[in-house]
């Protein structure tokens, strides 16, 4: 592709309307993007002004419910609307004015189980709830539900769900990807209005795109990690998973902000990332690496990359040439970093404490056998991988060698955003697979490919809808440096307007 640097400059910002030609697939009437309540910010303003009951609302929600969930299979536990409406009570003070918002199930909740989709937790109940979840309740929300997600959210295609997969609203034959696919299907089918997913190497981000919804995976650090149930304590983040990039700034408002709670919580206030947000990309230089878009993506998907970048041109934007060379690397070195930390994590989970226990005459029998039964078959393989990589005499070969890969592609970010403001790319290389269709564990890992890099840097990246390919959405990621959330909201917000 001819990406040596474009015109750019400013002040093009042509009313450009790109038609996509969506389609509306496996039988909905309508496009779920296309949905009559639009996001959970027009619902609010509709409910303040009176325009909108929360009665009305409620029931589309739970009419597509009835409809799709028997197919999609988003939620492992649900609020009945009745309960919803009643919980509203007392709430006309509150800025969401008891608007429901689903959360994955691996974010502890008082209302709900927390099951991380595995045996080992079916009905663990959370003593606690996390900040994340508290600070929405103190904002007016009310938890609708607990969304599916691969088990302790190893996966990209929620199908290592102990409870069943879940299917992408555009094509039931395909999985919504991962690991916060629940969250993701839940979105783009018209079931709720906004999502909280999790993201350690891209499980935000990844079933954002292949549901096309928008997912925001946020710096690191920004948004508590306190009731998350760790996966990969060093990258785990919590991020909003939401049907246009001014909900994703309005619940990473409420969500953000120092928590005493997590020892890795950045100290910075709380912010209001709505207030001045406003759709922009004039005069800011967007780098597009090459390691990004690999002839291997295919025509379609260049073709889409290729008309992106005439839209940032278009907006007044630039696109430069970049490269970020140790993408390559970025797979190999997160696997052993997060199955590492995994395996320590994970050593929790023993048949004494939480839910599932296999009865034996020894302890160490108890112990093996519940761990045995309670995790599934990836989680097994990441622990095994992680035990291995920290055991004496491989540490420093294995771990030892990821994490200072790690280091080294945080440090190539840097120097790229010396010469750029966002990087943009396609944020998985496929739209959504087939159920069944990456069996053996690398395909599945390669899904990743794109969200990986940044997350190991600990940046903010966003994914939104960037078209279709052979009716099947098809996301664009922006990534930023640290902390530039708004820089990358405002930029989202423009591109997604111009795609929509
Ligand atoms: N799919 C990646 C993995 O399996 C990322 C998961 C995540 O971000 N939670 O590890």
């Amino acid at each position: 592709m001819a990406l040596a640097r474009r015109g750019g400059g400013t002040g093009r910002r042509a009313g450009l309307r790109i038609q996509w030609g969506i389609q509306p697939p496996c039988g909905f009437k309508s496009h779920p993007r296309h949905h009559a309540l639009r996001d959970l910010l027009h619902c609010r303003d509709g409910l303040s002004r009176g325009e909108l009951t929360l009665a009305h609302v409620l029931e589309e929600l739970y009419a597509n419910i009835e409809k799709r969930e028997p197919t999609i299979h988003a939620f492992l536990s649900l609020a009945e609307k009745e309960e919803l409406l009643q919980g509203a009570e007392g709430k006309e003070a509150t800025f969401l004015l008891g608007l429901p918002v689903a959360i994955k199930d691996n974010i502890c909740t008082l209302e709900f189980p927390t099951t991380c989709g595995s045996r080992f937790l079916q009905n663990y109940r959370s003593p606690f709830e996390a900040t994340a979840v508290a600070r929405l309740k103190a904002a007016g929300a009310q938890i609708q539900g607990k969304t599916n997600l691969d088990e302790f959210a190893m996966g990209s295609s929620t199908e290592y769900s102990a409870f069943g997969p879940t299917r992408n609203p555009w094509d039931p034959e395909r999985v919504p990807g991962g690991s916060s696919g629940g969250s993701a299907a839940a979105v783009a089918a018209g079931e709720a209005l906004a999502a909280l997913g999790s993201d350690t190497g891209g499980s935000v981000r990844q079933p954002a795109a292949l549901c096309g919804v928008v997912g925001l995976r946020p710096t690191y650090g920004l948004v508590s990690r306190y009731g998350l149930v760790a996966f990969a304590s060093s990258l785990d983040t919590i991020g909003p998973i939401t049907r246009s990039v001014r909900d994703a700034a309005l619940l990473l408002s409420l969500i953000a902000g120092h928590d005493p709670r997590d020892s890795t919580s950045l100290p910075l206030p709380p912010q209001d990332y709505l207030a001045d947000l406003r759709p922009n990309l004039a005069g800011l230089r967007i780098g597009l690496p090459k390691e990004y878009v690999p002839k291997e993506l295919g025509a379609k998907a260049l073709a889409l990359v290729e008309r992106w970048c005439m839209v940032v041109e278009e907006l007044g934007g630039a696109v430069l040439e970049a490269s970020l060379p140790l993408t390559e690397y970025a797979l190999p070195a997160y696997y052993l970093v997060a199955s590492a930390e995994a395996s320590a994590n994970l050593a929790r989970y023993d048949g004494v404490r939480y839910t599932l226990r296999v009865p034996a005459n020894l302890l160490a029998e108890m112990i093996a056998q519940s761990r045995t039964l309670g995790f599934g078959p990836e989680v097994k393989r990441r622990i095994a991988l992680g035990i291995f990589a920290l055991s004496a005499g491989y540490y420093d070969q294995y771990y030892g060698k990821a994490q200072r890969v790690r280091t080294l592609i945080a440090q190539e970010f840097q120097k790229a955003f010396e010469k750029v403001d966002l990087i943009m790319g396609p944020t998985a290389p496929t739209p959504a697979f087939r159920l069944g269709e990456k069996a053996d564990p690398l395909s599945m890992y390669l899904s990743d490919l794109f969200t990986i890099p940044s997350a190991l840097a600990g940046l903010p990246a966003i994914s939104i809808p960037g078209g279709t390919i052979e009716g099947l959405p098809f996301g664009l990621q922006l990534i930023g440096p640290r902390l530039s959330e708004r820089t990358l909201l405002a930029a989202a917000w423009a591109l997604e307007e111009a795609l929509r």
